[in-house]
């Protein structure tokens, strides 16, 4: 069985109560077409995250929620809807619990076993927790990262600089507008066309080519000309990489966003078209694990290859330097993640990719939503910069939506402003109002989000569960803890939270209360490591943490 789900827009509501509606509407937006890489098969995006274990469990859901009342809690169990209890209105409507397995069986063998015995789904980050918006979600991170990468190295700007990335999927497939955002030209690789296709349709990508010369001289010509651009090459990274190292091609940044994280599901190996790679992980799935990971580590050499040619070479999250490490290329890990590199310093102010969509499925919703996030934050350039650029550049997928990077006592303030702009009815309808896992208070994971902690306490996973537990004793509007996400089985432990503004006054107690707790777990989680930024921002702004250090 598989269905055909799109985004539910409008005013009226089919089940008891707008926050109950809100997750049916999020459950559903998370498998439009427009927004999920691969909804016949439910997955959103990062491999094979998904949004529900199978159809039949999506249904169960989907006829829980009609019924659910305001007082009850629905909780899920791997995309498999379990119980209801009878809570009360200011709990969570939704609890979820994601791939989570017992340390020491958290192995992707363990996982993909019960998988297959349809006792388990990956839940990733924001699929399996029902707040995916797309591509747009990771963009403006994704436009930080290389803001920042340029300001290390290039004054501010990407201009005159080729970028070499793989991978366009959900998540990657932001990459080349974040590029020719600050100016630069972006080469990007990869195996599937249809992903390059869908990029170019939703106007993050340029142009495409399957010829790595002609792409190679249109990358030089408008570096040459300072000229934005991203070109999408259709190619195994694995190859092309080496093939372009061969020819002695200057390259100034190169990072990776295939799905490496899941060598089974989320790498081609070199020399597979995409039929024969299908074939074979049904065939023997043991074989391509090992063709996969052969491929990754040659991936990695070549980036170690680029970076002692000069060039900034930096994991984007996928764990592929793992994964070449395990494989035996023994200096993986000689190019930094792109936290340690370039985010930290947000997550220590509790910075992160916040985000909010327009349950009415208007436009405008967000429009306004904008103009109230100027006035707010007038004095925040960044911000009004990426605002400019979003509202020019970004093409909705879905339900309209907006990512903008707030910290702590921002969020509360922007949650309650459109709150306030639901009642009034500016905004037509109720906003859903997340974010990411990948955010400051709510992860832990030693290869990419607590990559290189000051005080040593990168795999200490308390964080991330004490994260999900006070965001629903705040009372979050629906809950999760997953495990895997980013960067595979048995690397990180995360947790995500949703909180519906329907405008009413309980609605703005729990988001004050929701969206003072969430981001104040980030200051709280780095100051506890020793960052000065986060030891002045918990005391700049009155984030009550017992031991603080003076
Ligand atoms: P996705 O599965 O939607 O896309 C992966 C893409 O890689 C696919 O288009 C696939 O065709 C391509 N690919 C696979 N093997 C290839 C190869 N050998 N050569 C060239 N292309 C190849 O995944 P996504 O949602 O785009 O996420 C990508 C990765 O980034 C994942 O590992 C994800 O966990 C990670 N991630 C990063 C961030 C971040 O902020 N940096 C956030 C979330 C996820």
């Amino acid at each position: 069985m598989s269905r055909k789900i799109t985004a539910k827009t409008g005013l009226e509501i089919e089940c008891k109560g707008w926050e109950q509606e809100a997750a049916l509407r999020m459950l559903y937006n998370n498998l439009d077409p427009e927004v999920a890489e691969r909804p016949e098969d439910l997955v959103v995006y990062g491999g094979i995250g998904k949004a529900a274990r199978n159809w039949e469990s999506f249904e169960a859901i989907e006829n829980t929620l009609r019924n659910l009342e305001a007082d009850e809690t629905m909780l899920v169990q791997s995309g498999k809807p379990v119980a209801v209890f009878r809570t009360h209105e200011d709990a969570p409507r939704v609890l979820l619990s994601n791939s989570v397995l017992v340390p020491k069986w958290a192995n992707w063998e363990h996982f993909n076993e019960l998988d297959k015995k349809g006792l388990m789904m990956y839940g990733q980050m924001t699929a399996g927790s029902w707040i995916y918006i797309g591509s747009q979600g990771i963009v403006q991170g994704t436009y930080e990262t290389f803001a920042e990468l340029a300001n290390q190295n290039y004054d501010g700007t990407l201009r005159g600089t080729i970028t070499l990335t793989a991978g366009l999927g959900g998540m990657g497939g932001a990459q080349p507008l974040a590029v020719t955002m600050n100016e630069g030209v972006a080469l990007c690789i990869d195996v599937d066309e249809t992903r390059i296709d869908k990029r170019i349709e939703t106007r993050y990508l340029d142009v495409k080519t399957d010829s790595l010369d002609e792409a190679l001289k249109i990358a030089e010509e408008a570096r040459d000309n300072g000229k934005p651009l991203s070109i999408g090459l259709i190619g195994n990274a694995a190859e092309v990489h080496h093939e372009i190292l061969n020819r002695g091609f200057e390259i100034d940044v190169v990072t990776d966003q295939t799905s490496a994280h899941d060598p089974l599901n989320g790498y081609v190996p070199e020399g597979y078209s995409l039929s024969e790679a299908k074939k074979l992980r049904e065939a023997d799935p043991e074989e391509y694990v090992k063709l996969s990971s052969a491929s990754m580590a040659k991936h990695v050499e070549a980036m170690l290859q680029f970076q002692k040619n000069g060039a900034v070479v930096f994991d984007y999250g996928n764990n592929i330097r793992q994964v070449a490490f395990d494989t035996g290329v023994e200096n993986a890990f000689d190019f930094p993640g792109f936290v340690p590199a370039y985010i930290r310093p947000l997550f220590c102010e509790g910075k992160g990719p916040f985000r909010f969509a327009a349950l009415s499925g208007d436009p405008n919703d967000i429009a306004v939503a904008d103009k109230k996030m100027r006035e707010l934050f007038p004095d925040n350039e960044k911000l009004m910069r990426w605002l400019d650029m979003a509202e020019e550049k970004i093409a909705f997928q879905g339900l309209p939506s907006r990512i903008a990077w707030l910290g702590y006592g921002e969020r509360a303030k922007m949650g309650l402003a459109l709150n306030e702009l639901v009642k009034s009815g500016e905004i037509s309808a109720p906003v859903v109002i997340g974010r990411d896992h990948l955010d400051s208070g709510s992860v832990a994971s030693p290869n990419r989000e607590t990559e290189s902690m000051k005080d040593g306490s990168d795999a200490v996973g308390d964080w991330a569960i004490l994260n999900a537990l006070v965001n629903t004793a705040a009372g979050g509007s629906w809950i999760s803890v997953h495990h895997g996400g980013g960067v595979g089985m048995g690397y990180s432990l995360h947790a995500g939270m949703v909180v519906v503004a329907d405008g009413s006054d309980r609605a703005a107690k729990r988001l004050e209360r929701v969206l003072t707790s969430d981001p104040g777990m980030g200051v709280a989680r780095h100051a506890d490591a020793g960052y000065d930024i986060a030891i002045n921002t918990a005391k700049e702004r009155g984030v009550n943490i017992p031991m603080l250090k003076e």
